[in-house]
């Protein structure tokens, strides 16, 4: 039978690049869980899927409610549940202020970590059921949240400290709405804190989960896809300057569709079957395991985090 995946925030850049990739292939049916039901129409018909090959569903990661409800329609929809891509996020570069979700967390970490927390919690039951062949659940890792690189080191550096800002519920006023705890608020630091999240999740998912299902857990980080609709809040001139800085001078920029292959591949490439693992891509766009900093891979602090968001999200 065609596999069945769930891609967050489908509607633009990397997941819609993605959801094209594996509904080409006719071995998938992707549904597309994004916030903007019409926007997400209108991007899977301009990229030219075919109708049948893919379902819309409403699923806003700013709110928990709204996570429980497309879980809810999920399961009445009654499609078996092969793997699941927490895709979607946000990035507020130049922000000095934040902004909060619908259960008053700080948006970058709420949408980009805890939305997906309860997400891949609650779809892990509907993953086990599947008697699909390869089971994989998938989380978009950055090379921002990973200090171990020269990309990484762009300050802000990402860091959660020793996590006393989320224990506190990151809610801004009368606390810190960032993770360590600072009082200032940084939209960028945020942002790769919340990668940092990302990557730390998997590994626990690996961890707690890989023996007992089977299911393979990875994170990537697909390359600099410089135009996507990430950038969106950067001020202008960044954005002019961005996409032709990583294609010439870093040489880092990979294609909206190129980007989409790679995380493809880590749906579906039979090679990629690893658990555990944080892929990227070399000069050939050849694939291979890459090393997490130190932080984005330490096992405390990936409990801790675990623990934590599970009150957050009220699943502890
Ligand atoms: P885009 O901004 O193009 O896509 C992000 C998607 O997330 C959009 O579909 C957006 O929906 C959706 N989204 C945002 N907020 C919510 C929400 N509250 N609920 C549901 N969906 C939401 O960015 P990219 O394609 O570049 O990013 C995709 C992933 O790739 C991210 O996890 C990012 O961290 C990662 N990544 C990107 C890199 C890059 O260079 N671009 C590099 C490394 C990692 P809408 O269309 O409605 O706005």
């Amino acid at each position: 039978r065609q596999g069945v995946v769930v891609i967050t925030g489908a509607s633009s850049g990397l997941g819609l690049a993605a959801a094209k990739a594996l509904a080409e292939t006719g071995k998938w049916h992707v549904v597309m869980a994004c916030r903007d039901f019409l926007k997400a129409a209108k991007a899977a018909k301009g990229a030219g899927m075919a109708d049948g090959s893919y379902t819309i569903m409403h699923l806003d990661l700013a709110s928990l409610d709204s996570v429980r409800q497309f879980v809810d329609s999920f399961r009445r929809a009654g499609m078996p549940l092969d793997s699941l891509v927490c895709n979607a996020a946000i990035y507020r570069p130049t922000a000095r202020t934040p902004t909060f979700t619908a259960d008053g967390y700080e948006m970058s970490v709420g949408v980009n970590h805890l939305g997906h927390f309860l997400l891949a919690r609650l779809l892990l039951d509907d993953m086990q059921k599947s008697d699909y062949p390869s089971r994989r659940l998938i989380i978009l890792g950055s090379i921002t949240g990973n200090t171990n690189t020269l990309a990484g080191n762009i300050p802000p550096k990402a860091g959660l400290g020793d996590l006393r800002g989320l224990a506190a519920g990151l809610r801004g006023q009368n606390g810190s709405a960032m993770i360590d705890g600072s009082e200032s608020f940084d939209g960028a630091k945020a942002y790769k804190d919340s990668k940092i999240c990302n990557m730390l999740t998997m590994q626990e998912l690996h961890r707690r989960y890989h023996e007992e299902t089977g299911i393979t857990f990875a994170s990537l980080y697909p390359g600099c896809i410089a135009t996507t609709g990430l950038f969106r809040e950067h001020i202008p001139l960044f954005r002019l300057l961005f996409p032709p800085f990583q294609k010439f001078v870093t040489k880092g920029f990979v294609s909206e569709a190129e980007s989409g292959k790679r995380l493809a591949q880590v749906v579906s490439d039979p090679s990629l079957t690893k658990s555990g693992v944080y892929w990227s891509w070399n000069k050939d766009s050849a694939s291979f395991e890459n090393q997490l900093s130190q932080e984005a891979s330490d096992p405390e602090k990936a409990k801790k985090l675990w623990e934590i968001s599970e009150k957050l999200v009220g699943l502890a």
